[in-house]
Formats: C-alpha cells, structure tokens, sequence
C-alpha cells in the first residue's frame, strides 16, 4: 500500500485535512500518516477539531510552539525530518501557509521525497506577512500544485511554473467541502447560539488574529472602537485567539464586545449560519461568510481571495475605524446575491485523485 505522511499544525489546516483524511480512509488504497508540529496545542485550538471532524490521531507529535518564526521552522525542520526517514512515505502533504507547511515541504524535498501543496498559487503579494514567504516558497519546491481559484493558476504562470516541472491544477476550495460536508452536524451538535442568547441574523461574528493587527497597538486600538461602535447597534460576538487574548492585556485595550473564548467547528459554523455579518482578518473566514451567504469586512488591505472582493461579497477596510463602521453599515443596507459558485465543490475528491495519480507514476 503506498503511504502518505501529512504535516499539520495549525486551525485552518486541521479542518482542511479533515477533508482529505475522510476520503484516504474510505478509499483504503493509501496509509495516511499525521505529523502534528504542535504550532496550535491548545484544546480549543486543536483537540476539539480532532474530535468533532473525526480525524485521525497523529501518530507524531512534536509539540513544538511559542517561538519565534525561525526557531519554530526550524526545529519543526529538524523533527520532520527524522519523522520521515523513518516513515518513507511516497510523498508529503502540506496545507496553506503556516511554519508548519513550509517546514514539511522542505524536510521531504530534501529527502526526495515527493511534495503536495494544497492552496497552492495564493499571493496577497505583501511580502511582510509570515504567510506569503511561507507559501511562495513552498509553492516552489512542490510537486503537485492544487490551486483553489483560477487566480491562483495565473499567478503561478506569472511567476514561470509553465517552464518548471511542477504539476499545477485547479481544484477548487477544499474549505467548501469541509462546511458541505459538516453543516448538518454542526446543525444537531451545537448550541451555542441559544447558549449565547443570541437572536438569528441579529449579531456580528468578529475573529482577529493576524499579526499585522494584534502586534500593533494602534491598529488594534482602532478595530477595536470600530467594533465597540458597531455593538451600539448590534451585538459583536468575538472568539478570541490566544494571540490576540494576550496583546488586548499588553496594550490595554478595553472593549464592550462580546469576547468568548476559540469555538470549535461545529460552533463556529452555527455562528456563521446564524450572523448577519463578519468582520475579520482570517484567510478562512472570507470564504466561510461567503460559503454561508453573509457579507464579510475584511480587516487587512489586500487579500488572497481577491474574487471575493471583485464580485463584491466582501471588502477591505485595514484598520481604519471609519471604513470598519461605513462597511457595516453598507452591508446591513444592501441585499448581495451569493449564487454565484467562486470555489467548486467535490474538491477533496479531485485532490485525492491527482495525489494517486503522483504517486503511482
Ligand atoms: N475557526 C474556528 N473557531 C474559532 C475561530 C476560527 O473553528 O474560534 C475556524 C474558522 O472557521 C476557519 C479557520 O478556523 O475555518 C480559520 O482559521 P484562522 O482564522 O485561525 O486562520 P486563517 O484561515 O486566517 O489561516
């Protein structure tokens, strides 16, 4: 049987592996091993996504976090790499943009091992995020390429992929999957709207994590009076990334928004079925408010997911605490129309057939 060994090691990539995984098991022609970094540990940040989504126990955990980015690549670097000579898989799996994909990528690339990146092509085109050294680099040295968007194929021919030997294809989304497929248990496992009290289509669901925005306190300071404003005339429910829990005390930012602690999918799916509108700066969360047919302002000033902008499903306003509040209020006035299909569907399946077809070759 040929084997697989996928590196993760944060939120994002558990739910888009959980996808992915789902399919390896049905199928049963490939042995799918986990190597969890640990980048994310917490049980809120972690555990329950294993749980709820039902993915299977990594049999490696290097619990390697709380570093700075060099530090944390590089002992994941070194961990990896001896994970996989002792495993030697047929090829690795990466998801996204984090420490965690870029050192799977490389620890396998070096071992000749052969190398998968899912989400790949994505650029913000801002060189100063983590994320966008993280994925250019990993884009480089992978193998198969699985884009999400036709933007994302373009910007790896702008870059030259046609002259290299990489197999790029388009995908689609596989988040798209992940809330197709866990929709309707999210529906019967969760409670937390009635927990929170909150009334349907009646609440804003905030998430801020990106460092770009926690690691400055001006920046925070002006989202944040932008979202106690907007709580004037609705409620803001904000589950609160570590990150940004600890910046909130270091720079002392007060706030009157509703702040709870990380849900789990199954929650986080019923606040995004259930809100009127989101406000963020996360990757995911853009397509997710899209995939559930809420407007999304976007607190970064560019994105990946430019369509999203395009088609106008979302908007970006940075930190800026007028254009937070003027995008409320131009969302709440305005009906959008989300029939448009941006991102696909059935896209795990397509991903494990083009990760078969490389491994068999
Ligand atoms: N998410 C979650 N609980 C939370 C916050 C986020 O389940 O409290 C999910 C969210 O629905 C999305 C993913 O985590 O699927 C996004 O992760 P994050 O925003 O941390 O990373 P990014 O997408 O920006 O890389």
């Amino acid at each position: 049987m040929k084997k697989i060994v996928t590196v993760l090691g944060a939120r994002p990539q558990f739910i888009k592996a959980a996808v992915l995984s789902r399919i390896i098991k049905e199928m049963s022609e490939i042995e799918e091993i986990i190597i969890h970094t640990g980048q994310h540990f917490d049980e809120n940040m972690s555990d329950v996504f294993f749980q709820e989504m039902q993915i299977p126990k990594p049999k490696y955990n290097l619990n390697v976090n709380n570093l700075s980015h060099g530090a944390m690549t590089g002992r994941m670097l070194e961990e990896i790499e001896k994970t996989l000579v002792k495993e030697n898989p047929d090829a690795v799996v990466v998801y996204g943009d984090t420490n965690s994909t870029l050192a799977g990528v490389l620890a396998a690339k070096k071992l000749h091992i052969k190398t998968v990146h899912i989400e790949a092509g994505l650029r913000s085109f801002n060189m100063k995020m983590p994320e966008e050294v993280n994925r250019i680099l990993t884009d480089r040295i992978s193998d198969l390429l699985s884009c999400p968007t036709q933007t994302a194929v373009n910007n790896l021919k702008l870059e030259g992929y046609d002259n290299l030997s990489a197999i790029v294809e388009k995908h689609g989304d596989i988040m798209k999957d992940a809330v197709d497929f866990y929709s309707d248990f999210s529906s019967e496992k969760s409670s937390i709207i009635s927990n929170l009290n909150l009334t349907r289509s009646n609440f804003v669901l905030a998430t801020i994590h990106r460092q770009e925005n926690t690691n400055d306190s001006k920046k925070l300071n002006a989202i944040f009076n932008a979202l106690d404003n907007i709580y004037l005339k609705k409620p803001v429910i904000l589950p609160l990334h570590p990150r940004t829990k600890e910046k909130l005390k270091e720079y002392k930012v007060k706030t009157k928004v509703k702040l709870i602690d990380p849900v789990g999918y199954f929650d986080m799916l019923e606040l995004l079925k259930n809100c009127s509108l989101v406000i963020t700066d996360s990757g995911g969360l853009q397509k997710e408010s899209y995939f559930n047919k809420k407007p999304c302002v976007v607190l970064r000033e560019e994105t990946e997911w430019s369509e999203l902008v395009n088609y106008g499903y979302a908007t970006l306003v940075g930190s800026n605490t007028k254009k937070i509040i003027q995008s409320f209020s131009d969302f709440s006035l305005t009906q959008t129309d989300f029939s448009r299909d941006l991102y696909g569907s059935n896209v795990g399946e397509k991903i494990y057939n083009s990760i078969l077809s490389l491994i068999e070759a």
